[in-house]
């Protein structure tokens, strides 16, 4: 609800990447994602609220001469100002290398690159004011759960609430949406500053759930669908095809398996992402109720 399209954790990861652009005067933004990516339709917007040029570099080379085959999210962010420049899979992966970014910033002088997902150090800094809140809103928190794509969020709401030093024991469970996702966990170790066990105060852990990811990336099972449906048509909030459908999936999975004790003060934290669902249905975002 922080706005339109820069929903939810993408606002919270661009926040203090978008003041560092500003202070340092450079006028655009670099990055990455794949044709469905919520981060691409975010930093789009973001440019065009923020008055930054964007440029998005997007999977798929097909696409170049295709915009009809573009997919909502890329056809929003062009709309926005986005524009793209398309890569084969292949050079996709390279897209971390020094070499490859370096070309990159040669090409684009003045411009600030965001990796995929927008998941940088900065983009940890955001989660600060988050965790604030959620601390107002609901005292004595024991369990968040969170979706995880690259993984920065939960390593954002993982180091802001070990900051935080709380208390009494606070656990972090990321519901991985890719298949085989335990390559994240340095990623999340790496942004977090810790290991799930290790906090400086040993109060905060985090754990990556990768078994509800439902055959992986935008795929769902009937399993999924179901605890989606339940939920909307129960609470009146909209869940997103993507992350925080498995999100609560696994929330509720693990309350069937009885892995979340009784006293538990749980947290499902709605990372946006609803500008997605127009892909799915043709832009009905109402709920549905039984
Ligand atoms: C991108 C996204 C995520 C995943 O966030 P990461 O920081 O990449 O793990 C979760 N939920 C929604 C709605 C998203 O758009």
């Amino acid at each position: 609800m922080n706005h339109p399209v820069i929903q939810g954790n993408k606002w919270h990861k661009l926040r203090f990447n978008l003041q560092y652009a500003k202070s340092q005067g450079m006028q655009t933004l670099i990055t990455f994602g794949g044709a469905y990516s919520n981060h691409i339709a975010a930093t789009a917007a973001a440019g065009k609220a923020f008055g930054f040029k964007t440029v998005g570099i997007i999977r798929g080379e097909e696409l170049a001469k295709r915009p009809q085959n573009w997919s909502p999210t890329l056809q929003t962010a062009y709309a926005n100002g986005m524009r793209f420049q398309f890569i084969d899979r292949q050079t996709y992966r390279l897209k971390n290398t020094q070499d490859f970014l370096k070309q990159l910033q040669h090409h684009h002088p003045h411009s600030l690159m965001l990796p995929e997902g927008g998941s940088n150090e900065r983009a940890m800094l955001g989660f600060q004011s988050v965790i604030e809140q959620l601390h107002q809103q609901c005292p004595g928190w024991s369990h968040l759960f969170t979706a995880v794509g690259t993984g920065g969020t939960l390593a954002g709401l993982a180091k802001m609430a070990a900051l935080n030093q709380p208390s009494h024991r606070q656990r972090l469970l990321g519901v991985a949406t890719l298949n085989q996702a335990d390559f994240l966990q340095k990623t999340i170790r790496q942004l977090s500053g810790f290991q799930s066990h290790t906090d400086q105060h040993k109060q905060v852990i985090w754990q990556l759930l990768t078994q509800y990811s439902g055959g992986g990336y935008a795929k769902t099972t009937d399993a999924c669908l179901a605890d989606q449906h339940w939920f909307e048509g129960t609470f009146g909030i909209l869940l997103d095809p993507i992350y925080t459908n498995k999100m609560v999936h696994g929330f509720l999975e693990e309350m069937r398996q009885q892995r979340i004790p009784p006293n538990a003060k749980v947290i499902l934290y709605h990372s946006g992402g609803l500008q997605g669902r127009s892909e799915e249905d043709g832009q009905n975002n109402s709920v549905k109720t039984d």
